[in-house]
């Protein structure tokens, strides 16, 4: 889990991949939680697709929050350039990494907006 924080704060989003059930676990988890082998570390794609979203502001500024599929994975980040932005629009993983009291964050761009 330090490698993997470590790598997030560097702006690399590791996620943990099963070579024996081909499935890929998030959280990262040393050991696979299906068949208890152990996992290999591999670098998550970039490109997702929103399945749900939520506009609100903060001191005047929109912020867009949004739950994205990441090819299976699950993840809740922010959005910028929220024209255009539908259940299934395609996003890309712009930045990613953790502050120094360990909180996780995400930020995706709709692909295809200007
Ligand atoms: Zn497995």
């Amino acid at each position: 889990m330090r490698r993997f924080m470590n790598q997030l704060k560097n702006g690399t989003f590791v996620i943990s991949y099963c070579t024996a059930c081909r499935k890929k676990i998030w959280p990262p988890y040393e050991y696979c939680p299906a068949c208890y082998r152990r996992t290999s570390p591999v670098t998550a794609g970039k490109i997702g697709k929103v399945v749900e979203f939520s506009r609100s502001w903060l001191e005047e500024q929109e912020v867009i929050v949004a739950l994205i599929d990441m090819d299976g994975i699950l993840l809740l980040g922010s959005i910028s350039e929220g024209q255009g932005i539908t259940i299934g629009a395609a996003v890309e993983l712009i930045a990613t990494g953790a502050s120094s009291d360990g909180k996780i964050y995400f930020h995706f761009k709709i692909l295809g907006s200007v």
